[in-house]
């Protein structure tokens, strides 16, 4: 490790407004690894962070789907979720939520749920974790998060998405259950939607994908969804009705129909709904006669990582829906501009600056 090496970060100061800075190159305490950052994606929360739709704390470095190699182990070692002792240049993934791994809720297997819960680029650059963000050259890993060994046959940006988008689905497909030979409704077909489709797909489901966006249903096409729908905001489909319903979009309206469209017995998965919306009716008595179950599912437990990691080894075709990457000094366009386009865009922080931004 070169003692004058330096991080450089991409700096988050409210608002639109960013800044690139260079922060000493950090010595990784017991326990925590130094990750030099080979390629973030840019979850929709980073969005709605940066135009004001989720508060977080600031000044600080977003990003938290991210992947790279390792550049520096604390004393002690660390192993990966597969028990697997990391080395320096390992390619690995990490979890959005470090845990203390004590607390009762860390105790009972709710370790996204932390009581001393710390966040991926989601901490205050004045705080005991400034170099928690993957928009940056290099990302501190935190004791209490989440890393596994990433094959080299999963391209970047594809491997990246792994720690939101992928293991976030893979938690709502646990909630779900079996999905063999199910009818399965994927409500918003974007990054998390369409790796959803391909899960149940996998999973031998029959996928229907629903979205109000005519080419994200037909790249749902692609990715297994037997067939697709347009919201339509009264009643089933054609009397459609689905033995489980993954709602990822967040919209009212989707998941007032998402209730409306499950079947008896059937489970609704609500994971997308992580912004402030209007409420929705719920009718009790249909819950009770239909059997419903209703699950929330946010952020994910470790083996989530390791079982997206592994689907995206076996998975085809999804380095499709990722932009090629942008410098660090270009990211601010992307964070800020016009929405559409590849489901996810991206950054390289080792590619040369643009001299654009930052
Ligand atoms: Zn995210
Ligand atoms: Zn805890």
């Amino acid at each position: 490790v070169d003692a004058n090496a330096e991080v450089t970060g991409l700096v988050w100061l409210g608002g639109r407004r960013f800044e690139l800075r260079r922060f000493e190159r950090p010595l990784p305490g017991p326990g925590e690894v130094l990750v030099e950052v080979h390629r973030a994606t840019v979850c929709g929360s980073d969005v709605h962070t940066v135009t004001g739709r989720r508060s977080a704390p600031c000044p600080s470095i977003l990003g938290h789907e991210a992947v790279g190699r390792i550049v520096a182990l604390g004393s002690g070692g660390r192993r990966d979720e597969r028990g697997r002792g990391l080395g320096l240049g390992d390619r690995v993934v990490w979890g959005v939520t470090a845990s203390c791994g004590e607390c009762d809720r860390c105790q009972r297997g709710r370790t996204a749920k932390c009581r001393r819960l710390a966040k991926t680029g989601h901490e205050p650059l004045d705080g005991p974790w400034p170099l928690s963000g993957a928009y940056a050259s290099h990302v501190l890993l935190d004791p209490g998060l989440a890393v596994v060994t990433v094959p080299d046959i999963v391209p970047d940006g594809v491997a990246a998405t792994a720690a939101c988008a992928g293991a976030t689905v893979m938690a709502c497909v646990e909630a779900a259950g079996p999905l063999d030979q199910r009818r399965v409704l994927v409500s918003g077909l974007g990054m998390l939607g369409i790796t959803a489709c391909a899960v149940a797909a996998a999973r031998g489901a029959h996928v229907t994908g629903r979205d109000p966006d005519h080419d994200r249903r037909a790249l749902a096409q692609r990715f297994g969804a037997a067939a697709v729908d347009a919201p339509v905001g009264s009643g089933p489909v054609d009397g459609t009705r689905f033995d489980v319903v993954l709602e990822l979009s967040g919209a009212a309206d989707a998941v007032a129909e998402a209730l409306r469209v499950v079947d008896v017995g059937g489970t609704v998965a609500l994971a997308g709904s992580v912004s402030a919306s209007a409420p929705v009716a719920l009718d009790p008595e249909q819950v009770v006669r239909r059997l419903l179950t209703i699950s929330g599912i946010h952020n994910y437990e470790p083996r989530h990582l390791t079982e997206a990691v592994d689907f995206l080894t076996g998975a085809a075709g999804l380095d499709r829906v990722i932009a090629p990457p942008v410098p660090l000094d270009a990211l601010p366009d992307l964070l800020t501009g016009q929405p559409g386009g590849p489901l996810r865009r991206s950054v390289d922080p080792r590619a040369h600056p643009t001299g654009r931004g930052g």
